[in-house]
């Protein structure tokens, strides 16, 4: 059911698509949202090479969308470079289907947690990204989106 890039001189090969999950430091996760409205909603994450995690508050638009349909599709533009004497955009980017989960085994979420702060708070220590996942953990939520389909795609 998912679909042929039209045009396919512009797919990303696999290598490429996992380095851009991997550098990239936030997307775009459309759900569907209320009333027939897609709600596409910023957000910040991490790849383990085959999920991708996110975290977030235990309430909101995000999670009720979630609730309703787990099916999602999350977006990640790597390269954005206007070049206006072309008239055009070289642009690298990477799209993710897959389907949501609330991650409710402590293992695995607190593994997720981890992930989250080793990407993003590198140069702290490992004591005091354990005390800031300690710090968050009663209120927070994390979500697991299993890839179903990905592909990439560049100009230029
Ligand atoms: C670069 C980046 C990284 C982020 N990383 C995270 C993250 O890791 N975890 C996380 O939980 N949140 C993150 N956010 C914030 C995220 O975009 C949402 O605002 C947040 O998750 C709350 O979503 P919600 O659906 O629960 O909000 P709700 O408050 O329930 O949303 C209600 C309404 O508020 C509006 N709204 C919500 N978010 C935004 C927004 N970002 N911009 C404009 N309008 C908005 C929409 O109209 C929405 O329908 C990030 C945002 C940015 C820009």
């Amino acid at each position: 059911m998912f679909r042929e890039m039209r045009r396919n001189r512009q797919i990303l090969p696999q290598e490429i698509v996992d380095a851009v999950l991997r550098r990239g430091t936030s997307g775009v996760l459309a759900l569907s949202g209320d009333d027939g409205y897609p709600y596409a909603v910023p957000i910040s994450y991490v790849y383990d090479g085959k999920a991708i995690y996110f975290h977030c508050a235990r309430a909101g638009h995000k999670l009720d969308a979630i609730r309703r349909c787990g099916k999602a599709s999350f977006c990640v533009v790597d390269q954005d470079e206007i070049v206006p004497e072309e008239f055009t955009t070289y642009f690298r980017s990477v799209l993710a289907f897959g389907r949501m989960h609330e991650v409710t085994e402590d293992a695995e979420k607190h593994q997720a947690m981890e992930a989250l702060c080793e990407k993003y708070a590198p140069n702290e220590t490992k004591d005091s990204r354990d005390k800031a996942i300690e710090r968050e953990w009663a209120p927070l939520c994390v979500l697991r989106s299993d890839i179903d389909h990905i592909t990439g795609k560049r100009c230029h």
